[in-house]
C-alpha cells in the first residue's frame, strides 16, 4: 500500500483526530498544536498536494471549502468576532503537511502581521 501522508490517514481513521466536522467530501479537526482558542483544519478528503496543485477544474471544491469555513465559524460561535483563515502554500508559505489545508484560526485577538 503506497504511502499516505497524515493527514490522509486521519481521514481513514488510521491516527485519531479531534474531529468537528465530515461529510463525504471534507474532514475538519483540531490544530494538535493550536494557536488560538479556536485553531482547525479544514481538508478536502482527496489528496491534493497543496494549493499549488489545485486544479481549474475543482474551482467548486476550493469554493465549497470556503462556504464550509464560514459555517464552521459560526458552530465554533467565533464568527461574530471574527477569525482568520489561512492556507500556506510551499516552502516559503510554511506549508510543513502536504495536504491542502485551510486553517482557521479565531478566539483571541489576532496580531496585524502576516509574517
Ligand atoms: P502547515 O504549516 O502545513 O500549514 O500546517 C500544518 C498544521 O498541521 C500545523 O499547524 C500542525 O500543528 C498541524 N498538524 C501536524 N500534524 C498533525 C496531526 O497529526 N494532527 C493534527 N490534528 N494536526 C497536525
Ligand atoms: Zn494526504
Amino acid at each position: 500500500m503506497a504511502e499516505r501522508c497524515i493527514f490522509c490517514r486521519i481521514v481513514a481513521g488510521e491516527v485519531p483526530g479531534d474531529i468537528v466536522y465530515q461529510d463525504e467530501d471534507f474532514l475538519a479537526f483540531r490544530d494538535i498544536s493550536p494557536q488560538a482558542p479556536t485553531h482547525l483544519l479544514i481538508i478536502p478528503k482527496t489528496h491534493i498536494i497543496s494549493l499549488a496543485r489545485l486544479a481549474e477544474e475543482q474551482q467548486e471544491l476550493a469554493g465549497r471549502l470556503v462556504i464550509l469555513a464560514k459555517k464552521l465559524a459560526e458552530k465554533e460561535g467565533i464568527a461574530e468576532r471574527g477569525y482568520r483563515l489561512v492556507i500556506n502554500c510551499g516552502s516559503d508559505g510554511g506549508q510543513l503537511v502536504p495536504h491542502l489545508h485551510l486553517h482557521m484560526i479565531g478566539g483571541r485577538r489576532l496580531g496585524d502581521g502576516l509574517g
